[in-house]
């Protein structure tokens, strides 16, 4: 049976902000929406996105690499760090992109790490009015050890075996 850990979500959010091209105007317009609570945190995002609302809402905010570039994962490395607490992921449902596995690979990894995810401006709401947006909260997350202990096969043996 797995067992489970608490790991902390702090009062001060570490807040990740990404916005497809399409998404970019809806991601503005609800950072302006919100840029009173978002000042409170600190601020993250994939270049593009994080250019914008730097320049548009005047917010400080941490400019990773370009989304298609890198960014994506930039931020789901952090993630599992332990270095984001909120990601606001505003995904483009109808168009493919070249950046399609890394996008699969953030949601994974928050998913993984139990962090709040918001892929539409509703759940964004939902979440940027929540009580807890203020508050130390304990995620509970399963407890790796044992996955990170587990045996595999390692033994040179092994492998003239199966040559
Ligand atoms: P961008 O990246 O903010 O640099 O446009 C977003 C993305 O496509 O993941």
């Amino acid at each position: 049976m797995a067992s489970y850990q608490k790991l902390p979500l702090p009062a001060l959010k570490r807040i990740a902000l990404v916005a497809h091209d399409n998404k970019k105007i809806e991601m503005l317009d609800w950072a302006k929406f919100n840029r009173e609570t978002l000042k409170q945190h600190k601020l993250f995002g994939t270049g593009t996105t994080a250019a914008l609302i730097e320049k548009k809402l005047d917010l400080p905010i941490t400019k990773l690499e370009s989304g298609p570039l890198g960014g994506d994962l930039q931020i789901g490395s952090r993630i599992a760090e332990g270095l984001i607490d909120f990601l606001v992921f505003f995904w483009d449902p109808l168009e493919p992109l070249p950046h399609d596995p890394d996008i699969k690979a953030l949601l994974r990894l928050a998913v993984v790490w139990n962090i709040p995810v918001a892929c539409n401006r509703t759940t964004a709401d939902f979440i940027i009015s929540s009580p807890l947006m203020d508050t130390y909260y304990d995620r509970i997350v399963v407890d790796f050890h044992s996955y990170r202990q587990r045996s595999v096969p390692s033994s040179p043996d092994n492998l003239e075996d199966s040559i």
